[in-house]
């Protein structure tokens, strides 16, 4: 949420001429994560960063350019002035200040360039420092740039791809005079972007070693491009021997490390940092659940149906052809259910096309009484190719799509390591306008024990993410199935979390999207911020990482608050009417 005005900014260095090597893939992509953090901060384009320093507290630069000599200077200045310098994945021609020495290549290559960092894992060394305190294992990442201690203190290091200790550092801080420098090896944005999306599928992927997830099995699915590891990315499912699960979503977990470095660097600098948070009502998470109507057994529908509305959960129904009746359609969507798509290249004679995708589509769209879906599932998480699906919906107006996710019961949990919506990028780098939101496993109690429920609530939970369900009304009769549904809409009711459809999911994350901040200021331990929201955003909460401060008001008038604590750090929490168009001036007192 770019803000003309920000103690935070974010500096994007330079790439590499094409056919040059690298230690960032997807520099912008970057924006996804502090966008959808909902942070203020400001772009500063690498021509304008000597000037724009004495406006910043926080900067993040991103990338392996080296700066040019002017700007290392009022870079070297700014922090023995106080300012915190989060460097990713390179160091500006600023290794010493950084407290690094970056390692070159092995062998001289032709073409030649910087040394790479490859595939490996960030191991806590300081695991109570804000930065790194939520991990429980070691953090996957792909490329980087590969730099040993020279000063600064080791808060992670680095593991190989095959987990063996290396003498490199990942994430280290230094302190020079009042500021201080943290340096982040890894190519964030870049191991973002291959965990979340995977590679694209022309083949089927490697089955797990223990049996559970025997991908290679003739049908291309988003699972075949998935990129985390079995052995090091999954977990003990509790108290269900022999199966493991990607319990831990990485890729969240990689954000969140970037987040923490922030409000640590805003912590020791004393600086106010506003943020809009993720759902309204300071809500810690939602809940989602999706159904596939695969066979579309009339007399199963009807049970699903009855069994969701008297749980009190609104749900998203993804509809394959030829669908339900039109009795059965109608009581879905006047129950407040949300009509979706269910792109089905399974059955024989139905391939993997736009073609078919658009066919199918029209006839959902006449099914609906002319409503066009918003969400949409691939049937059997059906995937093929890179970022084409996402072209499909796009052309079709289908906004969130959830089809990346678990085909197999051990790739169960977040095998594209998120349980964030998130908006996708094609290897030119451009920012698709679809949210993906996985699907992290199917039928409890079916497709994987119930236990798998509650494991993957509470990581969702810490995560702040979505937890989202899918139940077949073909299994619907299956033994446990019913209490599994009620088990987890209480459970998550209990823990605070919303159920939401996919269709809210989508508005409420592109209506958050849309807001600008302006005219930040900081005084004598005040601090001042106006937040502009052209959708409707009801019942919004702004976040304050203010330790000091007690009281805000908003527009003038004072406002109740609430302490929370999120990311590891203690925020002020206020929560906005947020009507379209309404503008709101937040002041601490
Ligand atoms: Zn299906």
């Amino acid at each position: 949420m770019n803000a003309t005005a920000s103690p935070l900014g974010l500096c994007i260095l330079p790439e590499p001429a094409p056919n040059a090597g690298r230690t960032v893939a997807y520099p912008h992509y970057i924006h996804e994560a502090l966008d959808h953090a909902g942070l203020c901060y400001r772009d500063v384009p690498p021509e304008t960063l000597d000037a724009a320093l004495d406006h910043l507290a926080i900067l993040v630069t991103v990338g392996d350019a080296v700066l040019p000599e002017t700007t290392q200077e009022e870079l070297r200045r700014w922090v023995a002035a106080g300012g915190v310098w989060i460097a990713v994945a390179g160091t500006g021609g600023l290794a010493d200040l950084l407290g690094v020495t970056p390692e070159p290549p092995a062998y001289r290559s032709f073409g030649g360039g910087a040394g790479t960092l490859g595939e490996g894992y960030l191991a806590p060394r300081q695991a109570d420092h804000p930065a790194v305190a939520h991990l429980r294992l070691p953090l996957h990442f792909f490329n980087g740039l590969p730099a040993r201690p020279a000063g600064a203190t080791v808060l992670a290091s680095v593991l190989d791809a095959h987990q063996r200790e290396t003498p490199r550092a990942a994430l280290t801080e230094r302190q020079i005079g009042q500021g201080r420098c943290l340096f982040l090896a890894a190519d964030l944005p870049g191991t973002l972007v291959r965990i979340q999306q995977g590679v694209g599928v022309t083949r089927d992927g490697v089955s797990a070693p223990d049996g559970t997830a025997p991908v290679e099995d003739r049908v291309l699915k988003s699972g075949d491009g998935g990129v985390l590891d079995w052995i090091f990315d999954r977990q003990p499912v509790p108290g269900v021997p022999g199966l493991q699960a990607f319990l831990e979503p990485v890729a969240d977990l990689w954000r969140e490390l970037l987040l923490r470095s922030i409000f640590h660097g805003a912590t020791v600098r004393g600086v106010a940092l506003p943020l809009l948070w993720l759902y309204p009502r300071n809500l810690p998470a939602l809940a989602h659940i999706s159904h596939d109507t695969d066979g579309n057994d009339v007399e199963l529908g009807w049970e699903l149906l009855e069994v969701v509305n008297r749980a009190g959960v609104r749900t998203t129904w993804c509809v394959i052809l030829p669908g339900y009746p039109p009795e059965l359609t109608a009581a879905i969507r006047d129950a407040g259910h949300e009509l979706a798509m269910h792109y089905d290249s399974m059955t024989p004679g139905l391939p993997w096309s736009q073609e078919q995708f658009v066919r199918q589509w029209e006839e959902l769209v006449a099914l609906f009484g002319g409503e066009r879906p918003v969400t949409n599932k691939n049937h059997y998480l059906r995937w093929e190719g890179d970022t084409e699906l996402f072209r499909w919906c796009l052309d079709q107006g289908i906004q969130l799509d959830q089809s990346k996710g678990a085909s197999k019961t051990g790739e169960a949990g977040f095998n594209f390591g998120t349980c964030h919506p998130y908006f996708p990028v094609d290897f030119a780098g451009e920012r698709l306008d679809v949210l993906e939101l996985c699907t992290p496993t199917q039928d409890l109690e079916v497709f994987a024990p119930e236990a798998l429920g509650p494991a993957l609530m509470e990581a969702v939970l810490r995560s702040h993410g979505v937890l989202h369900l899918l139940f077949h009304p073909a299994h619907i009769r299956k033994p446990g199935v019913v209490q599994a549904i009620q088990t987890m809409v209480e459970g998550c009711r209990a823990a605070g979390m919303a159920w939401w459809t996919a269709r809210e999911i989508n508005a409420w994350e592109r209506a958050r999207r849309q807001v600008t901040w302006r005219d930040y200021g900081q005084a004598h331990g005040a601090a001042q911020v106006t937040l502009e929201t052209p959708a409707a955003l009801p019942e919004a909460t702004v976040l304050w990482l203010a330790p000091e401060v007690q009281a805000c008001q908003v527009n003038g008038e004072p406002q109740p608050v609430t302490r929370v604590r999120r990311w590891g750090h203690d925020f002020l929490a206020v929560t906005l009417e947020g009507r379209s168009g309404a503008a709101y001036t937040l002041t601490l007192e």
